[in-house]
């Protein structure tokens, strides 16, 4: 199957300019720590008003916990020293559900902090949270639908169907709002059993919403025997169509080698993951994943919760990020997206992960030019 899949921007990518570039491939080369950590993703809360299904956060939702605004401002302050610019509030929980989250955005425009992404269900966006997340002009706002109509949404999340109509409302008074910020608004759908012979529903409604919209697979819920057998063929044939057809939109599809994984095993390929290292992701280097608890991790793929690579505690941020888990972080990060070394020696924080949960050439972080940069020198690095 041919997919033109047209991907969108990577925050790094709004956030680091021409000149960095060469500066930020030099330090990686030379194995130095000074890169600016200028991305944050920040889960504000554990808590959710929704329960969908295959929700990847069920873990974490076990410990329900709140980042208090002084916390907040605590990290935005100390991540500030280290380069910090711009942040994406995300996962976890639903962020807007945090009891204090207009308070959240007022701390981030204080601070001059640019809202590069919110994530969202979009059930609280009612006029006042629309107007505090506009407010601090986010570059996009992701709107989690799941569904092209009320039933399957209402079974995916377990919510009244009657609360879609509130739902869509929302994104309707939120894309026209938007016009004034320049904020991208854009909507994602699940393909599962639920969802799946939906696709052209799914287009006509992100083409009615007048938004950008993506489908991904299901993140760590398991696609069903009846699924793989029956389901894959249609979505398949779905996915083409639209492929061919669809020039109006940006369309995109996350994470569809899983999809094309179980069609090839159904199909008795041999379907292994592809072996295919992504570009150069900087997470290492340049992003921050932080947790309400004040756990932080090096992204959202490869959060161990039992394993964070460090805590908000005494240390200020700074330090912590040139401590030596950070540091044994970044080496096993330039050896395996420069060097290709992660099968002879296993990696001990990034570990293998890092390939498998990214699709093959989209690590989450990374900047295609500063990827092609780093590769270039590969030769070149000590
Ligand atoms: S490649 Fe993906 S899993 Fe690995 S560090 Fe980057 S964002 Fe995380």
């Amino acid at each position: 199957m041919a997919h033109n899949v047209t991907l969108k921007q990577s925050p790094l990518e709004l956030l680091i300019n021409n000149t960095e570039i060469d500066h930020i491939a030099r330090a990686i080369l030379d194995n130095s720590p000074a890169v600016p950590r200028v991305f944050a993703e920040i889960h504000v809360t554990d808590h959710c008003n929704s329960a969908c299904r295959f929700c990847n956060q069920r873990t974490a939702r076990r410990r329900e916990s709140e980042m208090a605004p002084s916390m907040f401002e605590h990290v935005i302050k100390d991540l500030s020293y280290i380069g910090l610019r711009g942040v994406r509030l995300s996962g976890g929980g639903e962020p807007t559900a945090h009891p204090q989250f207009i308070e959240l955005l007022r701390i981030l425009r204080q601070n001059r902090i640019q809202l590069v992404n919110i994530d969202t269900n979009g059930l609280l966006l009612g006029n006042k949270m629309r107007k505090a997340v506009l407010n601090c002009k986010p570059r996009t706002v992701h709107i989690s639908l799941l569904a092209p109509d009320g039933k399957r949404w209402s079974q995916e999340t377990g919510i009244h169907r009657y609360k879609y109509r509130s739902l869509i409302s929302n994104v309707e008074a939120l894309v026209k709002e938007a016009e004034s910020t320049a904020t991208r608004v854009e909507v994602s759908f699940v393909i599962d059993e639920i969802t799946y012979d939906t696709i052209p529903k799914m287009e006509d409604l992100a083409n009615k919403l007048g938004v950008d919209f993506f489908i991904h697979d299901l993140n760590s819920y398991s696609y069903s025997r009846h699924f793989l057998d029956h389901c894959i063929p249609v979505v398949n044939a779905a996915l083409n169509h639209i492929h061919e057809d669809t020039v109006r939109r940006r369309f995109y599809i996350k994470n569809l080698t899983r999809l094309e994984l179980a069609r090839k095993r159904l199909a008795g390929i041999n379907a292994q993951r592809p072996k295919e290292l992504p570009t150069v992701c900087l997470a290492p280097w340049c992003a921050t994943m932080i947790r309400p608890d004040g756990t932080i991790f090096p992204c959202c793929a490869i959060m161990d919760l039992k394993n964070p690579l460090s805590s908000i505690g005494m240390l200020p941020l700074r330090e912590i990020c040139t401590s030596q888990r950070f540091l044994k972080m970044q080496e096993e990060a330039r050896q395996l997206f420069l060097f290709k070394q992660a099968e002879s020696e296993p990696l001990q924080i990034l570990n293998t992960r890092c390939i498998g949960r990214c699709g093959p050439k989209e690590g989450l972080y990374s900047h295609p030019a500063l990827s092609q940069r780093l590769l270039q020198s590969e030769g070149s690095a000590p």
